[in-house]
This record gives structure tokens, sequence and C-alpha cells, in this order.
């Protein structure tokens, strides 16, 4: 069976058709088509329980879908493959390790069962996580943040073509979280693949090349990260309420039908409109010769609003060691522009 190819012809580094996999009732995936191009980092990204985790373990072979086909590095990919996970580096969920053994002696027990690996390949790989220092203590003296550099090590042992990472930042501090972007950026430089799952906006959207919103087992929108944003482009204006009707008709006039919608804020009367943000003065204009005056108006575009208007879903926003936080939960609002309550904008 001939591979599947991306637009310009290229091979995938992963690609998946019509995966269902079921839980009971409840259906975890239900026909997702991903593509993942060669030599990215690609952030898969997703609200929880949206089913992220339950393709990672597809892509591991740990569970089997129930229906579809999954291809890695251009080959179909079933059960009997096991020994093709040697160019698959991966971290799903929790790492295990013997505690009682170094970091240094888990990789070694690792190596000893995995794929063959080169003299010094540890001790690069303790020196790439940022852990050469702690190699010979015993992993149960070891924190969360520890065993997930430990992990993301153990998931780079056989020097994969591909790395899969399962929400990689959990448990790092803010350091750690810059570290393992650089670690993953320089080897998506080096022509690798690195599929990374997260629910955290600003983590994505500061590593991702390539992106894949995933909600409720679907696959709701992929592509280049910069592609995806310019889509999502807006003028965003506060107007008084009376005004609504004029302004939503002078809007539509300037930037078509149906490209203006109405911001979920109680609080205050804020109209969205797609529109490029370097010609913001024309809607200001068009405002203007309605008899409207907007109280403000913002433009650009925000990752936030387009995975609110995909996924329905508030999203975490950032990273731990982003200043703007959000607290998990909170609607996500671009700087200064109105607040659209969880529940998705009207
Ligand atoms: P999170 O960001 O919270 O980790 P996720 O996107 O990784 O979420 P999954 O863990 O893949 O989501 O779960 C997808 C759906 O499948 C959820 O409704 C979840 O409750 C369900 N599910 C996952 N694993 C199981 C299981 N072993 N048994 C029953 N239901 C499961």
């Amino acid at each position: 069976m001939a591979s599947i190819a991306d637009a310009a012809g290229n091979g995938l580094a992963i690609s998946t058709r019509g995966l269902v996999k079921r839980y009971g009732d409840i259906v975890a995936l239900d026909g997702l088509d991903l593509s993942v191009p060669t030599g990215v980092v690609y952030g898969f990204l997703g609200p929880n329980g949206a089913g992220k985790t339950t393709t990672m373990r597809i892509l591991t072979s740990l569970i089997r879908p129930d229906a579809g086909r999954v291809e890695l590095l251009g080959r179909p990919f079933g059960r009997g493959d096991r020994r093709r996970l040697f160019d698959v580096g991966s971290l799903i969920e929790s790492p295990a390790f013997y505690p009682f053994l170094s970091g240094r002696e888990n990789l070694r027990a690792i190596a000893a069962t995995g794929a063959p690996t080169p003299r010094g390949r540890i001790d690069e790989m303790l020196e790439i996580v940022g852990l050469r220092e702690r190699a010979g203590d015993r992993v149960s003296a070891y924190s969360m943040g520890m065993k997930q550099r430990l992990g993301i090590a153990a998931a780079l042992l056989s020097d994969p073509r591909l790395l899969l990472l399962d929400e990689p930042a959990n448990g790092l501090d803010p350091a750690g979280i810059v570290a393992m972007r650089d670690t993953l950026r320089r080897l998506a430089a080096a022509g690798k693949t690195v599929f990374v799952s997260s629910h955290i906006l600003g983590e994505v959207r500061q590593l991702a090349d390539v992106v894949g919103i995933i909600a409720r087992g679907k696959l709701v929108r992929e592509g280049p990260l910069d592609v995806l944003l310019s889509s999502q482009a807006t003028v965003r204006v506060r107007i008084d309420d009376g005004d609504l009707e004029r302004a939503t008709a002078a809007l539509e006039a300037l930037a078509g039908p149906d490209s203006t919608e109405r911001l979920a804020d109680p609080s205050a009367v804020w109209l969205s409109v797609r529109f490029d943000p370097d010609r913001a003065a024309d809607v200001n204009r068009a405002l203007a010769r309605a008899g409207v005056f907007a109280a403000r108006l913002e433009a650009g575009a925000e990752l936030e609003s387009l995975f609110l208007e995909l996924t329905g879903d508030s999203p975490a926003v950032s990273t731990p060691d982003d200043p703007s936080a959000t607290p998990p939960g909170t609607a996500a609002t671009p700087p200064g522009a109105p607040r659209a309550p969880a529940g998705g904008v009207q």
C-alpha cells in the first residue's frame, strides 16, 4: 500500500486515518486523521479528555485502536511491529524507573533491553537533560521534575527519528521547561520529528512549528502555527449596547456576511470581526460612518481564541515560567481584549 504524503509530496512521520477507540460507552477517538510532517515539532493540543493520551498509547502500541490505520515513518504500523519502536522514543504518562538504582543505572538497564546504544550515549543524554551531576543518585531521591527529565533522556537513548512526548512539561520547573524546549527544538533542527501533546497553549505556542487541535476525539484543525494564526486574525471593538445592530451591519458590509460575532462578555458589548489586523483603521472608519464610536479597539491573532472557538473549552494558557499565567479554567483572553467566559464565544 502506498504511504501517505503531505500536500507537498513529502513523507509524513506520523499519519493516522480514521482512528477509533472506545472504552465501553465512551468514544475516546472518533475517526482521528493526523498528518505529522517529518522534521518538525508538532504540538498536539486539546482540552482535558480530548483523546491525546489515547492517541499516544496507540502510536506506541500500548493499546489497539478499534478501527483505523497508523503509519509511522512512512510504513504501516501494527501490533507485531514492536522492534520498529527503536526508531520511536516515547514518554507517556509518568515514567517508571527502578527507585533503588541511580539515574545512570536506570538508563543502562533500559539500554540493555533496547536498541544497541553507543558508548558514551548515556552520559551525553544525562548532560542534555541536565542530570549529569545527579546521575549517581538513587532515583528514589529524585524530584518529580528530575524523573521527568530522566524519562526524556530514556526516550532519546536509541537516537530515535521520531519522539513522542505526552505532556513533557509536567513536573518541570521553569528552568527545566526552557531547557526541554531548547532540546526539542535542537532535535527538530537536526531533522528529527518531535510530537508533543499538551493542554498548555503557552508551551505549544513557544515550541511547535505545526499544530493539531483535537476535541472530543476528532481533529478539528491542523497546520503550520503561523498559518493557523493568520486565519484567526480578528479586530475586536467595544461598543454601546444600543449600537449593536448598526455596528454589526457596518462591519459585515466591510468584511462580508457572517464575519462578525458578539463575544461572550456579560459586562460589555464586544464585537469580533474577521479582518486583517493591519487594517484596523478601516474598521474604525466603517463604524464612525455608521455613527458608532468604539470605546475600545483591539487587533491581533491569538491561539487562545482559535482553541476556544474550535474546542468550546478553556485551555490552560501559560507555562509556569510565563508571568502572564492564567489560572486553569479561566477563559483565554488576548492582551487587553474582552474576556470570553468558559463555554465559548457566542
Ligand atoms: P488529559 O489532557 O486530561 O490527559 P487526554 O486528551 O489525554 O486528556 P484521554 O486520556 O485520551 O484524554 O481520554 C479520552 C477519553 O477517554 C476521556 O473521556 C477518558 O475518560 C476516556 N478514557 C481514557 N482512558 C480510559 C480507560 N482506560 N477507561 C475508560 N475510559 C478511558
